[in-house]
Formats: structure tokens, C-alpha cells, sequence
């Protein structure tokens, strides 16, 4: 099958104007880093999901699924094949009787949170700031604050590799810190289903407004990031270790050690996947020399 062909198979599925050839992924990652995507696909029903991968996998083109793009470093060349778009066009959410709320794979766990809130439901606050999507979320185990992910979700719909749906219940998800089964088996989170408890809206949005604080004042919000570029080593903070490293402030070109957290590479302007690979690799050696320890990137280094 020819590209032109195969991009009109994609346009039969999700309409032309959601099949967007050559889009750059650094307008799509709070990096602002990657090149451009050979085909950015926006579906917008688990259906079109499920057939465009298949038409992916029947044509041995490659597929990668992207949220809010705030945990990804994409490459500066670009990426082949097809980045699955699901964020706002894929975003309801629905409070349900019993504390379940359930959310599509592209809501933001911002809007989740101030709709739980809304409906007078607890436990989701954490993740209020955490600038992702539902799918981001359940793929990356996300967490903060003492929460995370895996301790509200009771279920998460998924696209396998056989092309079926199915829930998968908590108890099956293998979570654990910054992993889940569906990264290590490469599922499509389509939505999942959270358990809140009931506490006052006050109480809830006092809660949020003080995590919020807590965030601006500790982190360069307003640099563009992945966030911790680390995982936090067993017994250690990534950011003290490089702060002791001396590397705060440590840049390779438009990549920089944040001057406010350690545990951040921004970018300071005009950086490239290769400039931040370069600070990583940097940080990596320099730490193991300080103090012995690997540090491994949380950041989804794409390729
Ligand atoms: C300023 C800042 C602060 C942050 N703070 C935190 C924090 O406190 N805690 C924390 O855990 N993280 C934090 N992060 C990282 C990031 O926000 C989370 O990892 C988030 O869950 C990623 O969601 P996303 O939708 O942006 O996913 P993306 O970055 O788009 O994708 C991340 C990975 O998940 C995969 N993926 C995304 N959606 C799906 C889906 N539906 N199905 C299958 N795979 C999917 C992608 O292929 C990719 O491999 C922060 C990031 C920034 C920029």
C-alpha cells in the first residue's frame, strides 16, 4: 500500500480533516521539543481507535498513542507512521451513583478533579495539577502529594492486541511506581472508572488550592518541562542527589538543570531532544561518580 493510500484508508476512518500529515510534535509536548509527526490521527470513538490501529498493524506501519504529551521527549527528526491523538476530542466525563466517576482516556486530570469536586467527591485532588490526561495517568501510574493513581481507579477500559476491548478490573492492572501492565503490554487506555468519597466542596477545594501552592512555589512551572525527568531512586531524591552532584543550573544548549528544582530539565529556549538527551546522559554519569546511585528517566524517551 502506498503512503497516499494508506493515509486515505485513515481519512475513511476518522475524516480527512482529523488525519493531519506532517504536524510537529513540539506543538504537542509540554517540552516544546519533537519534530514533526508523519501523520497526527485524532479519532474520536473507541471504534475509530480500534480501526485505526488495525489498518496501522494490517499496513506494518507504526502507531504510538499521545495525551497531553508532559511525560514524553520526542525526537527531533520526528516520528514515522501514526501518533494517536487523545486528548480534548476524546474527553467525557460522567459522575455516576456511588462515588464512581468515569472518564475517557483524553480528559485532563484537571477537569476530572473539578468535576468530582463539583459533585461533592474526594480522593482526586492529588492529581489536580498533574498536567496529563486520564490515559497519561493510568499508563504512568501517576502520582503525587502521597497519591497516586492505582489507589481511586477500580477499572480501565482498554484497546488489546488482538483488537478486543475489555475492562480490566484494579486487582489486574499491575501497578506499581511509574508502571503499570498496560505500558509493559502496550494497551490503549480508552477510559477508566475512579471510587471517590464524599466530602464538602470546601474542603475539597481548600485542599487543591494548597497542592497548587505547593507546586508553583517549588516548581518552574513556567518553563516548559516533562516534569521529573527522574525516577525517584529507592531511599534517595533525584533532585537532592543532582543538587549534590553540584549540576544545578548545568545546561547542554537550550536544555537546563531547572535553577528552582533540580529534578526538572527545561527548556530554556530553541532546546532539542538531542541537547536534553545530552544533559540526562550528563546527570547520569555525574551522580553515579557522586554518589553511586543510576538514575532512571521517568520521561518516555520516544524514538
Ligand atoms: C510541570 C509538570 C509537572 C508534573 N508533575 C507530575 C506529578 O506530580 N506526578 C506525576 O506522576 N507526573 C507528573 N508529571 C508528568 C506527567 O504529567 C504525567 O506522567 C502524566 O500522567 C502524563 O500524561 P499525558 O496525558 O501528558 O501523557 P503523555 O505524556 O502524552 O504520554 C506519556 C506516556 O503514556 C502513553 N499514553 C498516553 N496516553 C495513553 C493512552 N490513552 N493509552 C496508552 N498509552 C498512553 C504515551 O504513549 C507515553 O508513553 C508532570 C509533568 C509536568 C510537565
Amino acid at each position: 500500500m502506498s503512503a497516499q493510500e494508506f493515509e486515505k484508508s485513515l481519512q475513511g476512518i476518522v475524516g480527512s480533516q482529523n488525519v493531519r500529515p506532517d504536524v510537529p510534535l513540539s506543538e504537542h509536548t509540554t517540552f516544546c521539543i519533537g519534530g514533526p509527526a508523519q501523520w497526527l490521527v485524532v479519532p474520536h470513538s473507541e471504534d475509530e481507535v480500534a480501526a485505526v490501529v488495525e489498518t496501522c498493524e494490517a499496513a506494518d506501519v507504526p502507531w504510538r498513542v499521545l495525551g497531553l504529551g508532559s511525560n514524553v521527549l520526542a525526537p527531533d527528526e520526528g516520528l514515522d507512521g501514526v501518533t494517536l491523538l487523545l486528548a480534548d476530542n476524546f474527553a467525557a466525563v460522567e459522575v455516576l451513583p456511588d462515588g464512581l466517576v468515569r472518564a475517557a482516556a483524553g480528559a485532563t486530570n484537571a477537569k476530572v478533579a473539578a468535576a468530582a469536586r463539583d459533585a461533592g467527591l474526594a480522593g482526586y485532588e492529588f492529581a489536580s495539577g498533574i498536567p496529563g490526561t486520564i490515559g497519561g495517568a493510568a499508563i504512568m501510574n501517576a502520582g503525587a502529594y502521597e497519591g497516586q493513581f492505582s489507589d481511586v481507579a477500580v477499572e480501565v477500559r482498554c484497546l488489546m492486541p488482538d483488537g478486543t476491548l475489555a475492562d480490566i478490573p484494579a486487582s489486574e492492572a499491575a501497578w506499581g511506581y511509574r508502571a503499570s501492565r498496560m505500558m509493559r503490554e502496550g494497551l490503549i487506555v480508552l477510559a477508566a472508572t475512579l471510587l471517590l468519597r464524599p466530602d464538602s466542596h470546601e474542603a475539597i477545594t481548600e485542599r487543591m488550592d494548597d497542592l497548587r501552592q505547593r507546586r508553583e512555589e517549588k516548581q518552574p512551572l513556567e518553563m516548559p518541562s516533562a516534569g521529573s525527568t527522574f525516577k525517584r531512586p529507592e531511599g534517595h531524591f533525584a533532585g537532592k542527589l543532582i543538587q549534590d552532584a553540584g549540576l544545578q543550573g548545568a545546561s547542554v544548549g537550550g536544555a537546563q538543570v531547572s535553577t528552582k528544582h533540580a529534578g526538572f530539565v527545561v527548556n530554556t529556549g530553541g532546546a532539542t531532544a538531542s541537547d536534553v538527551l545530552a544533559l540526562i546522559a550528563l546527570v547520569q554519569e555525574r551522580v553515579m561518580e557522586d554518589a553511586g546511585v543510576h538514575l532512571e528517566p521517568e520521561v518516555r524517551l520516544w524514538q
